[in-house]
């Protein structure tokens, strides 16, 4: 169990590593943030950075022994770089648990080993077996590489009667997954979090909504009954309990209709904090990121209540952070600028909580 004023590591430099770190900082921890990059926006909020690459052994060395836990914001930490941290400082979440989210093919088969459904899916790693594929799974599908992808990069869908080849060609012939095209009624997540002594304490469940594969919106309530609600809490906990999880997971979900029922798919599953989570700082109780620097402390995890009736989270993306002056001025809204300079298309710049009163 971590001390006030102990020093929780964190490995990556970007929003989801500063808003964890603003939320250890009221619990009485200091963070050391380690990345590579030097402009990397959570350097700004911690009591100490590094910045060296992921492969400088001296510099992981001299990380491990300024720290207590350490842990991560992305899941493309590398093997190595995650192995040789945790002979030196226990690392939360296992990273035995990166081996199968960073591969989407060992995630689905992890999936469908617990007995959670998941869209129809099957191994592609060439062009021939693309072809067997495209019949095992049918049409419309998307084609994804195993490792790597994010945002909908490294995807490709094929529609009925459209080029497999071109799809294929597109992911630069990686290995990757043929995915059944899912007309789904909506998407949904479930932020969990995970105590060293096994207590689970799920968020509610997200309503998500993407644009340009990017997550633009998040609202709850999401609109699911009660029924399709427990079914997806029950699901996250579940592949928790598999990981013997400690820290804060997201599983994104498909609800689709089955009959007339209607059931949840799981598409991925993100081992840290996640953007569907951001509302949590504003609209309840306790925050994803206060529950994740919980759980790795081994400390006791929060019930979370939400506040106000409905909470709405809207993504800055790109050049809408200049929208920011606008939204100072909305009534419960609550702005987060990340402080990442040049604001790129597709970059995630800040975000908006919108909180309706009961
Ligand atoms: P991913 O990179 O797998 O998280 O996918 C990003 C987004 O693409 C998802 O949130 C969905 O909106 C869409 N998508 C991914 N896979 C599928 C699928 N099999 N069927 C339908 N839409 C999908």
């Amino acid at each position: 169990m971590l001390k006030p004023g102990a020093t929780i590591g964190i490995l990556g430099g970007g929003q989801l590593a500063r808003m964890l770190a603003l939320a250890a900082a009221p619990l009485g921890l200091r963070c050391h943030v380690y990345s590579p990059e030097k402009n990397s926006c959570a350097f700004d909020v911690v009591h100490t950075g590094t910045c060296a690459s992921y492969e400088d052994e001296s510099a992981l060395a001299h990380f491990a022994g300024a720290v207590d836990v350490i842990t991560y914001e992305f899941e493309n930490v590398p093997a190595k770089t995650a192995a040789f941290l945790a002979r030196r400082k226990p690392v939360l979440p296992d990273p035995k648990v990166l081996e199968t989210t960073q591969d989407r093919l060992i995630e689905k088969n992890f999936i469908s080993g617990l007995k959670i459904a998941t869209a129809p899916y099957a191994s592609v790693h060439s062009a021939t077996q693309l072809t067997e594929a495209v019949k095992a799974v049918g049409l419309p599908a998307v084609l994804k590489t195993r490792q790597l992808g994010y945002d909908g990069k490294g995807q490709a869908k094929i529609v009925k009667g459209g080029d497999a080849i071109a799809a294929w060609r597109s992911v630069k012939n990686a290995p990757a997954i043929l995915e059944g095209f899912i007309d789904f009624e909506r998407e949904v997540s479930v932020v969990a979090a995970r105590a060293h002594d096994g207590t689970v304490e799920c968020f509610e469940v997200t309503e998500n909504e993407h644009r340009d594969h990017i997550l633009k919106l998040s609202r709850v309530p999401a609109k699911v009954t009660p029924t399709l609600a427990r079914e997806a809490r029950q699901v996250a906990t579940r592949i928790s309990k598999a990981f013997d999880y400690v820290g804060v997971l997201a599983v994104e979900m498909f609800v689709v209709r089955k009959g007339r029922q209607r059931t949840v798919l799981v598409n991925e599953i993100a081992p840290r904090v996640h953007n569907s989570g951001h509302w949590t700082i504003d609209g309840a109780s306790v925050s994803q990121f206060e529950q994740h620097v919980r759980a790795i402390a081994h400390w006791p995890l929060a019930k979370p209540v939400r506040l106000g009736r409905r909470v709405e989270m809207v993504n800055l993306i790109g050049n809408e952070v200049d929208d920011a002056a606008r939204w100072l001025t909305v009534t419960g809204a609550s702005v987060h600028i990340y402080g990442k300079g040049d604001a790129r298309p597709g970059r995630k710049m800040g975000h908006v909580t919108r909180v309706w009163p009961e």
